[in-house]
């Protein structure tokens, strides 16, 4: 079973608030009767027993965010069901990887993005949404992390990237033809900005060159390996052009469930 959560939050992001707003909008695109729920590769979503609906968790106070997150995510690995994750901003990321490590030690970690997430330390805010790769990789919660579609590397996410280890296709390298292959076991992260703003303008932080929706689900679709879970995140609707970006998201959410389940 695949257990999709939405983690209302934009604490932590640094530039604007909004992405708290995405989760709700991005489940109720999913279930809109604008369009059926078959996947590309012929999976009905909608079927019993594929999916559960758990809507959005309330996260509280701030202090014990990252704990809840952590633990609305073990409850469902228990239960040994796997989480696409709806954010809220990126931070989400790394509390998600802290409860996958409990179940699955070694993961390796498909990244979709404009921006590396690779700070030490953003805005004094060492859980800003600019950092959750670099507390990913030093709390070893990642076998290995491959990151696409970067257009936005500047010195320092260099040298972090070289710290860590991380292998980055910028987007300016990327090989249409490229294959995700892993023998660990694949956890997808997708940040939105990773797509053009001509195709997702709804996000906090839009850094024009970047993929299309075509070229994402294509990425997706040729992931070889076991998918353990996802997320997507830093949809901003208050910066959104008809509901665009979040209809994208839902159509991304019904291709990783597809693909999760082929
Ligand atoms: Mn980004
Ligand atoms: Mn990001």
């Amino acid at each position: 079973m695949i257990s999709i959560i939405g983690f209302p939050t934009d604490k932590n992001s640094s530039y604007l608030k909004g992405a708290s707003l995405a989760p709700s909008k991005i489940i109720n695109a999913f279930n809109s009767n604008s369009t059926n729920k078959f996947s590309e590769n012929g999976i009905d979503t909608e079927k019993n027993n594929i999916c559960v609906n758990l809507g959005s968790t309330d996260l509280g106070d701030c202090e014990n965010e990252f704990q809840t997150i952590q633990e609305v995510i073990k409850k469902e690995l228990k239960k040994n069901n796997l989480c696409i994750s709806i954010g809220g901003d990126h931070s989400i990321t790394f509390p998600i990887l802290k409860a996958y490590q409990k179940f699955y030690p070694s993961v390796s970690i498909l990244h979709f993005d404009a921006h590396p997430d690779l700070y030490e330390n953003f805005d004094n805010n060492i859980y800003s949404h600019a950092s959750p790769f670099a507390r990913i990789m030093e709390n070893s919660l990642a076998s290995s992390l491959t990151q696409v579609g970067i257009r936005t590397l500047n010195k320092h996410q260099k040298e972090q990237a070289h710290l860590y280890g991380v292998n980055i296709i910028e987007m300016k390298d990327f090989d249409p033809n490229f294959k995700f292959k892993s023998d660990d076991p694949i956890y997808i992260s997708i940040d939105l900005d990773g797509l053009d703003p001509a195709f997702a303008p709804g996000v906090s932080h839009p850094e024009p060159g970047g993929f299309s929706t075509r070229d994402l689900i294509q990425i997706i679709s040729n992931i070889s390996g076991k998918i353990i879970g996802a997320d997507i995140v830093e949809c901003n609707p208050t910066r959104d052009i008809n509901g665009i970006t979040t209809i994208t998201a839902a159509k991304i959410l019904k291709e990783l469930i597809g693909k999760i389940l082929v």
